[in-house]
């Protein structure tokens, strides 16, 4: 996956910097989310521009700015709500990763975006039987900008591409 990840980068970085802003992904109401499902593990990864969570893309500068990142960072969190797998593969939520230079998440260090920030998490779990999980119900739309959300399925045998558009909210994790 990491591989996978690194090549649009790399193009990314290679492009001349019109080409960049014209062809960068971040596009609002739109997310990405990718699950890949191992033996005993299923692994989420998360990434979406920060308009979709809390209807801004840099640091919160009120009160209520600051009381809508909490919200949006505390109900990713709570990764057995944002994705209830198939009760089948007894899958229990074993690590959540945000990072987000705007919101001061993750790489702390990291030089925050200017202007359309985005944030990027990753839950693991730990499960019985990660092969069994026939479905999850996703969450997600409980952030009410977010639209749509593109889905790639990386199962022990085969890769596979979903699309998930509100208010539909389960994926199939299989052919
Ligand atoms: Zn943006």
């Amino acid at each position: 996956m990491k591989l996978l990840n690194c090549l649009p980068l790399a193009l990314l970085l290679a492009a001349p910097l019109a080409a960049l802003a014209q062809g960068h992904a971040h596009v609002h109401g739109l997310a990405k989310l990718d699950i890949a499902i191992e033996a005993k593990k299923i692994t989420v990864s998360f990434e979406t521009p920060l308009d979709n969570l809390v209807g801004f893309e840099r640091a919160p500068r009120t009160d209520s700015e600051r009381k809508r990142a909490d919200e949006a960072v505390a109900r990713l969190r709570d990764g057995d709500a944002m994705f209830r797998f198939d009760p089948a593969a007894g899958c229990k939520l074993a690590r959540v990763e945000l990072t987000s230079a705007a919101l001061k998440l993750g790489q702390a260090d990291a030089t925050p975006q200017v202007g359309h920030a985005e944030l990027e998490g990753e839950w693991e779990f730990d499960c019985a039987d990660a092969t069994r999980a026939a479905h999850v119900e996703v969450g997600l739309f409980a952030f009410n900008q977010l639209k749509r959300v593109q889905v790639q399925l990386a199962l022990p045998k085969a890769q596979l591409k979903r699309e998930l558009k509100r208010p539909h909210t389960r994926i199939v994790l299989g052919p």
